[in-house]
């Protein structure tokens, strides 16, 4: 049993074995990664889980506010733990992504008006663009 976080503990009590077998090694990743990815991940480490029931568990977990999911423009969805805030500007040609250092939006106030009846428990901010290399070659250079 490895170490965890007072308030890890608290936030993950209510987890399944499984639901907490996902969580850490979304964890253990230093990247987000996808269902397939994590499934893999999961046989490899010996645990005996289908696919679907994968998917089933992030989405559970993405209820719970423990796990977020981003789309990328091939319609993958990438996972990673809430707790990760990360956002991404990525080339709408190559795919190549890169981290943005720290969240524009950490600090923004949302409108009380329209948020009053809602709990947030995580955002998505997505930047696109074209890199160096697929901008040059576009343009022919
Ligand atoms: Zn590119
Ligand atoms: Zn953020």
């Amino acid at each position: 049993m490895r170490f965890k976080p007072q308030s890890m503990v608290e936030q993950t009590s209510d987890l399944t074995t499984r639901q907490q077998n996902i969580l850490e090694e979304l964890n253990n990743c230093a990247d987000e990664i996808s269902g397939q990815q994590l499934h893999r991940a999961l046989i490899e480490g010996s645990y005996h889980i289908g696919l679907t029931t994968v998917y089933r568990h992030l989405r559970t977990l993405q209820q719970k506010g423990l796990v977020r999911c981003r789309n990328l423009p091939t319609g993958e969805a990438l996972y990673s733990p809430v707790n990760r805030d990360e956002h991404h500007l990525t080339c709408v040609d190559c795919g190549r992504t890169l981290v943005l250092r720290s969240c524009p939006i950490k600090n923004i106030e949302l409108p009380k008006a329209q948020t009053k009846d809602f709990e947030l428990l995580f955002h998505t901010l997505e930047f696109f663009g074209l890199c160096k290399n697929c901008h040059q070659r576009q343009k022919g250079i």
